[in-house]
């Protein structure tokens, strides 16, 4: 179980990257678990501290900041904070950062772009969110209705976003908005929008399943005067950018879920051991150990299907469809290993302490963001020609 030492596509320098992850995540974040959880947010400064770290910046270049690094060290890093008992709304909320926010503005933006949000972003002194779903529209992605109209310099922005992840402290908004009256897959552009913008305005922190320690924004924004500067890439380009966005967000969450499950698995090993029931440990019983066998075998499958995915995705190839299958795989098998988890545990699973029935919360959302089952087997779907 677990990642294997420095087995392809890793080498050794990210081993060492795992160590340090790990140092970090136990020390620095388990710890405050409750109180984060509780507090419906994790404090700023780990942003700055994730920064000061060089967390953020893994696959940036040393010019901006950045380590110098890329995909695979990015992969190590969200692994790793799953894997040693980062909770979900901790992952998510760093990670809506640095792997969804910030690398669609290094890759489509210009050189002010890059200076203006990725240079803080990278050092955790700004912090962005990436802003698709409204309330009329999640998987139909097409249909979005936030408005940007053209005026002399730039745009008047209209309109409201939902779910979206650190929409509460964002400083900056890497957000869809329609550029043509029709909309759809030609009208959509990219408008990076900033939260002290006059009209742009936090209407509420959203109560969730799980997550807990990430805030959940609803956004309203009011005639919001966006400068031409902050226009992404191409006018009415939005559409590539949304996919080059989703199929590294989509892998990103398998691999947060096969470093979940090693995590839950370990956890789940170790309290069977150590826990008697009728005179013997609970993992000799036949059925606990069957059901721990299962488990490790789906995350065996998990980890080979997303792991071959991120090699071949690392080497430039179109995996498009191997995403959508690693993504819908992971999500739904996480659901399951929490859910066997917490059984395992009996009536203490269904207690904070241990933290299963947090991890069980925090799994379901794996299935809906970023895309849901369905979707993820339409895509799959078209790719087998039907
Ligand atoms: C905690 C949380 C954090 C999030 N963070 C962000 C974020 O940071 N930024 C952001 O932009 N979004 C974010 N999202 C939104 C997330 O990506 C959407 O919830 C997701 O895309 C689904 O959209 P929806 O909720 O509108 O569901 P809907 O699209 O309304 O779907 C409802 C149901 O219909 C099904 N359905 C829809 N279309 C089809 C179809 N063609 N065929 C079959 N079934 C279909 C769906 O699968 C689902 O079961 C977040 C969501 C949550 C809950």
């Amino acid at each position: 179980m677990g990642p294997s030492a420095a087995s392809p596509p890793f080498g050794e320098h990210h081993e060492e990257l795992r160590e340090s992850v790990g140092r970090f995540v136990e020390k620095e974040i388990v710890p405050h678990t409750d109180e984060w959880e509780e507090a419906r947010e994790f404090p700023g400064d780990l942003f700055t501290r994730c920064g000061e770290l060089g967390f953020l910046g893994l696959k940036f270049p040393a010019e901006y900041g950045g380590q110098g690094g890329d995909h695979l060290d990015d992969a190590v890093w969200v692994e790793e904070l799953s894997r040693r008992g980062a909770s979900g709304g901790v992952a998510a909320g760093l990670n809506a950062h640095s792997s969804i926010a910030m690398p669609p503005v290094f890759e489509f933006g210009d050189e002010w772009q890059r200076q203006r949000w990725v240079v803080p972003g990278i050092r955790g002194e700004k912090v962005g969110a990436l802003g698709i779903t409204e309330p009329g529209a999640g998987s139909d992605v097409a249909s979005i209705r936030t408005m940007a109209t053209k005026v002399e310099g730039g745009w008047v922005v209209n309109g409201s976003k939902t779910f979206i992840t650190n929409g509460v402290r964002a400083d900056f908004l890497v957000c869809a908005c329609r550029t043509t009256e029709e909309g759809g897959h030609g009208g959509i552009s990219f408008l990076v929008l900033e939260s002290d913008m006059p009209g742009y305005e936090v209407t509420g922190k959203l109560e969730k399943l799980g997550w807990h320690s990430s805030d959940t924004g609803e956004l309203a924004f009011e005639d919001v005067e966006v400068p031409e500067t902050h226009l992404l890439g191409e006018e009415n380009g939005g559409f590539a950018l949304i996919m080059s966005n989703f199929a590294w967000e989509r892998l990103l969450m398998a691999i947060g879920a096969v470093g979940a499950m090693d995590h839950l698995i370990e956890k789940a090993i170790t309290y069977t051991k150590e826990r008697h029931a009728f005179g013997r440990p609970v993992a000799d019983f036949q059925a606990t150990r069957h059901r721990l066998a299962e488990m490790a075998t789906t995350a065996a499958a998990s980890r080979t299907l997303t792991v071959d995915t991120l090699r071949r995705f690392h080497e430039g190839e179109d995996v498009t469809r191997e995403v959508s299958m690693a993504k819908l795989f992971t999500q739904r098998a996480l659901v399951e290993i929490a859910d066997d988890t917490v059984q395992l545990f009996g009536g203490w699973g269904y207690m904070r302490e241990y933290q299963v029935e947090r991890a069980l919360r925090d799994a379901r959302l794996g299935p809906i963001g970023g895309g849901t089952d369905e979707i993820m087997k339409e895509i799959i779907g078209k790719t087998m020609g039907l």
